[in-house]
């Protein structure tokens, strides 16, 4: 049973739109398995996938120069994709990162 946001009124699951006030009835929790396939579907298209192909190259220059910087960008948007190219582009920008942060410790220990 839901109801109403705009007028309270006790309405139907299936209701799509409140027979009392006429407003549109968002869905229960029915639209997360259709948003994640479109997502899937529309994955190169989208203008929210080229964002995030830029976090995932901005992850590895960052890892060259600023290692720290580069792994946390890696790790934060790791989960974010679900595209194997750009998880991996994350994947190897906390490896470089980890790696350069290494060398640059033991430099710093050497001189
Ligand atoms: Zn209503």
């Amino acid at each position: 049973m839901k109801f109403c946001q705009k007028c309270g009124k006790e309405l139907l699951d299936e209701a799509v739109i409140c027979p009392n006030c006429g407003c549109t009835v968002a869905p229960i929790q029915t639209s997360a398995p259709i948003s994640e396939t479109s997502a899937f579907a529309t994955e190169d298209k989208n203008p929210q996938t080229r964002e995030s192909d830029s976090n995932a190259n901005m992850a590895l220059l960052f890892a060259f120069f600023i290692p720290i910087v580069g792994i946390v960008i890696g790790l934060i948007n790791m989960g974010k994709y679900q595209t194997k190219k750009y998880k991996d582009r994350c994947v190897a920008a906390v490896i470089v990162g980890v790696i350069v942060q290494i060398i640059l410790i033991a430099f710093i220990m050497n001189v």
